[in-house]
């Protein structure tokens, strides 16, 4: 099926979370190559947002930027009411901001650490998750639609002695996904995860280990960490109307991890 375009401007709006680096700025620039119009979430970095919109402008597609912290319910709302009034009714949502905590053992983690990661990781998606499918399934008068979530192989592997909060949210994630895709099967919305292993981003820094890519890299099984490119082409993929069969998925994008 033709992907739906209204004369030169496409009808797929795409929301990406934490959209300023990383993994969702390579979403972002992706799906505009792809058509998408594209709302760039962010919280701090506005100097990056404005470069992944000049980049999407450039490719020839339209970006709106949204500066909103997508832990706060609050923020999500004015959030999508700028997305309604600015571009429209949503079509797709990358949920992708993500946070890992600092670096370390259970018994030497700060609860307030723990409770921002649980706030965001997983509150926060499914929050934001619950107001894109009041746009788009066929059961709130939407056109349906597609999610995907940002899963990591930590769900499974555990992250033992680096932050097992983070990999359990990301355990949430896993579940959320299918339950999520489950429900929505009827009302015309798909919903699928990712999960990436180890990616060259800024969250190993921001984690308090920079050098953590180049320690781990050769213990991969493909001997190399992953670029957010290669994990955005699994997005892209599960968002378009080639998944057309796909829901309740979770395509590792790890390397062989
Ligand atoms: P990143 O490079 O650290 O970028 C994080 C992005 O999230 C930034 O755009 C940041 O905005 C935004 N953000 C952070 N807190 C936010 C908040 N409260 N509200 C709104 N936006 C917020 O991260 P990444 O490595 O690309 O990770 C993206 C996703 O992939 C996360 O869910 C992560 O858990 C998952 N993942 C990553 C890896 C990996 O190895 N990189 C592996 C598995 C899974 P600012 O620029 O404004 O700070």
């Amino acid at each position: 099926m033709p992907e739906a375009t209204v004369g030169a401007m496409t009808k797929k709006i795409l929301l990406v979370t934490g959209a300023s680096r990383g993994i969702g700025a390579a979403v972002a620039l992706a799906a505009a190559r792809e058509g998408y119009r594209v709302a760039i979430n962010y919280v701090s970095d506005h100097k990056a947002a404005e470069k992944v919109a000049a980049a999407i402008e450039k490719a020839g597609s339209q970006a709106l930027i949204v500066k909103a912290d997508v832990a706060r319910e609050a923020e999500i709302n004015r959030l999508f009411e700028e997305i309604d009034k600015k571009l429209g009714r949503l079509t797709h949502l990358v949920n992708n901001a993500g946070i890992v905590g600092r670096v370390s053992r259970l018994g030497a983690a700060d609860p307030a650490m723990i409770r921002q990661v649980i706030d965001l990781n997983v509150t926060g998606a499914i929050l934001v998750a619950r107001e894109a499918v009041r746009r788009m399934s066929t059961a709130h008068g939407g056109e349906g639609g597609a999610i995907v979530n940002l899963s990591s192989a930590a769900a499974t592997l555990g992250s033992p002695g680096e932050f097992t909060w983070y990999a359990a949210s990301k355990g949430a994630i896993d579940s959320f996904t299918l339950g999520l895709a489950r429900e929505l099967a009827k009302d015309g919305v798909r919903v699928n995860a990712v999960s990436p292993g180890l990616i060259e981003t800024d969250i190993h820094a921001s984690g308090g280990e920079p050098d953590r890519v180049a320690r781990m890299g050769p213990l991969i099984p493909m001997q190399r960490a992953g670029t957010a490119d290669e994990v955005a082409e699994a997005i892209l993929w599960l968002l378009s109307d080639k998944a057309s069969y796909v829901t309740g998925a979770n395509i590792r994008v790890a390397g062989g991890r």
